[in-house]
Formats: C-alpha cells, sequence, structure tokens
C-alpha cells in the first residue's frame, strides 16, 4: 500500500511521513474512527515506508525487497492479529490468526478499506469474529522472533476492540514494557470498547470522515459518477466503505422504491375497479416476497416516508434521496404531513412487528394498505 493510494486524509499523511523522517515514530499507535475512512491502508502504507529501502520524499519506493514483499503483504516482520472464529462453540479448537492469515491477505489487498462485517461475511460466519485469548500468547511468542530483514517489526491489531478482555491484557503488559524495535498499530472503529488502560498507553491518531470531494474523485476515477452519486456521497458520510456498499445496495433499494411508489399509488384509490386491478396484484407481490424480503420492504418504506415528511421542510442537506426518490417525492411528498406522519409510520413498524411473528403476510398486508388508503387523505 502506498500513501498515494490513500483517499483524503492528507494531514495524516504528511503527519506520519515527517515521524519516520524525524526519527521520532511512537512504539504504538491506535488508529480510530469511523469504518471505511482509512486506518488500515494508512497503517499499511505506514509500515511500508517505515520498512521501504529507498524511501521517496512522500511515499515508499516500490521498486525495493522490502517493497515487494509489502506489495503482497507478506513481509517477515509484518505481523497480524485480527478477529477470528474457532469451529468448536467453546472457543477454543487452537486456531490463531494465522491460520485464517492467507485468507485475510487475500481480503485486504482485494478491498483495503474492508469493515468488520466484510471479513465476517468472506468468514462466512453468523457470529461476530473476535480476536481469542489465545492470540495474547501468540503475541508474546512473535515479540520474541527477531527482526529477519527490516529494523522493525511491525505488528497491526485490527478492529482491536474486538480483543478478549485476557488477550487485552496480555497486550496491556507488552505496551507497559519498551519492546525494542516494535511498532504496534492498533485500529478501530469503536475505541470505546478498548480498555482504558490500553487506550491511554497509546498514541492516538484520529481519523476524521473523508471529505466529499475525495469521494467524488473515486467515484469519477472508476467510471462511477452517474446522476445518483451525489446521493451516495451524502449517505456514505465519509465512509468508502459505505460509498460502496451504497451503490452496491442500490439495485435492491430500487426494487424496494419502485414497490413502495405502487403501494402509495395503489393505496390512493380504494373502489372495485381499483381493488381488482390493482389491490389484488399488489397483494401477490407482496406476499410472494420473502419473510426477510418483507421486513426490509417495510423498513425502506419507513425511510420513504420519513424522506418524504422532511423534503416538505424545504432543507434539502437534510434529504437523503436519489433522482427517482426526488422525482415521486415531487407530488407525493405533500400527502405526507405531520397529521399523519407518527401514525404512518407505527403502523409500518407494527406490520413489520407482525410479519417478524409470523403472522399471515396477506392479513398484514391486506391491513396496512386500508390503513393507508385512510391516512394519507389525513
Ligand atoms: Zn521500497
Amino acid at each position: 500500500m502506498f500513501f498515494r493510494d490513500i483517499i483524503g486524509q492528507n494531514e495524516i499523511k504528511t503527519r506520519l511521513i515527517r515521524s519516520v523522517k524525524d526519527g521520532r515514530v511512537a512504539h504504538a499507535q491506535l488508529f480510530y474512527g469511523n469504518t471505511g475512512v482509512g486506518c488500515l491502508p494508512m497503517a499499511l502504507a505506514y509500515a511500508q515506508y517505515i520498512c521501504c529501502e529507498n524511501p521517496l520524499d512522500n511515499d515508499s519506493c516500490g521498486e525495493c525487497v522490502s517493497c515487494k514483499k509489502y506489495a503482497k503483504l507478506s513481509h517477515p516482520d509484518l505481523h497480524f492479529v485480527f478477529p477470528i472464529i474457532t469451529k468448536k462453540s467453546s472457543g477454543n479448537d487452537g486456531s490463531v490468526c494465522d491460520d485464517f492469515l492467507p485468507q485475510f491477505r487475500d481480503k485486504v489487498l482485494e478491498e483495503p478499506y474492508l469493515s468488520l462485517q466484510d471479513w465476517q461475511e468472506a468468514l462466512q460466519e453468523e457470529k461476530k469474529p473476535i480476536i481469542y485469548t489465545r492470540e495474547g500468547e501468540e503475541i508474546i511468542r512473535k515479540l520474541n522472533l527477531k527482526a529477519f530483514e527490516s529494523a522493525y517489526k511491525i505488528m497491526i491489531i485490527w478492529c482491536a476492540e474486538q480483543m478478549h478482555e485476557a488477550c487485552a491484557n496480555k497486550v496491556l503488559k507488552v505496551l507497559e514494557e519498551p519492546q525494542g524495535q516494535t511498532l504496534f498499530i492498533l485500529i478501530s472503529d469503536n475505541i470505546e470498547n478498548i480498555i482504558a488502560t490500553i487506550r491511554s498507553r497509546v498514541q492516538q491518531v484520529f481519523f476524521p470522515p473523508i471529505d466529499d470531494e475525495y469521494l467524488r474523485d473515486e467515484l469519477r476515477k472508476r467510471g462511477l459518477y452517474d446522476e445518483n452519486a451525489e446521493f451516495y456521497i451524502k449517505n456514505a458520510r465519509g465512509s468508502i466503505n459505505r460509498l460502496y456498499h451504497e451503490i452496491a445496495d442500490n439495485d435492491t433499494r430500487t426494487y424496494y422504491f419502485r414497490l413502495f411508489m405502487d403501494l402509495m399509488r395503489g393505496c390512493w384509490n380504494m373502489n372495485e375497479t381499483t381493488f381488482i386491478e390493482q389491490w389484488i396484484p399488489l397483494l401477490d407481490q407482496l406476499t410472494s416476497l420473502g419473510r426477510t424480503s418483507q421486513i426490509a420492504f417495510l423498513q425502506n418504506s419507513q425511510r420513504e416516508l420519513r424522506e418524504n415528511f422532511i423534503y416538505n421542510l424545504n432543507v434539502s442537506n437534510l434529504v437523503y434521496m436519489n433522482r427517482e426518490e426526488l422525482d415521486f417525492a415531487q407530488k407525493f411528498a405533500r400527502f405526507v404531513n405531520e397529521r399523519n406522519i407518527e401514525q404512518l409510520m407505527n403502523e409500518f413498524a407494527l406490520a413489520e412487528s407482525h410479519i417478524d411473528q409470523n403472522t399471515n403476510s396477506k392479513y398484514v398486508f391486506f391491513d396496512l394498505m386500508l390503513i393507508i388508503n385512510d391516512l394519507l387523505k389525513k
């Protein structure tokens, strides 16, 4: 990873490069900020720069033996600690991070801005991965190894808040005693869950949300800057990870939005003709969705209602709608007002909980449609 690959965060880059040039690299640091703001890629670029044999003014050389190994994240003096899942429910099948290292390296190389949730999905696990007690002993074992090829050994602890308490206590002990040429970089998007004694022993580096202009550049570079780009950027709130999830989720959201639009239009009119031509097909469509999709649809609809209500306030920076949603809101938003918003939201939430409790979805949606028909006229 190179500093030039990091999106935004220029101040931090400059500060870290400066610290290497001045020879005052703090031996334990904590990079923290929201998911997807670049703590992990920055740690990798920083580590590579520290170990580079011919560092340039602002970046690693990319040519030396060390850089070549860093390009594959396979430098022998670079160690990773990250959450895993052991197969036994007792959490004691002897697995350590190194058993998952090839998979972790591939994932990070493919997606350096990855989140814990992305990693959990890559592991195909339902439980949240953690850093087990056993890993504490591994950390100490690795500290006792001599540095093979660099002046520094670098240990990156990703998602440090996921450390089991016993492991965290081992790390704390290690941090209390200076470890020669070992640099610890802890990374977290939730530092409240890291024990205070560790937090007080590391140099903390806060990563703010990435400026929108860099997210915009990133989308342009990848040919993804389309009519919805500003909507994605707004929802990303400075996170590259969230930006790409927004884009990936777009198809599903569009599907739910169009269904919501049909539902609102259909519910507006209730007479014999619309009942047969609109209500019955809508009901069929809604009941044919699986339960999970029905719940997702109802949640998405609550978001649409809220956005339409806010749209009426005429404060554009509060509205999080894409082009198609905005077009619909122009005509629809005025039907969502302070007389019905609360009840509409409650009814959708109630329908959601009924579906969740396995109530027959045909009844749930039919009741909901009758209520919408009534409420939209308030
Ligand atoms: Zn180099």
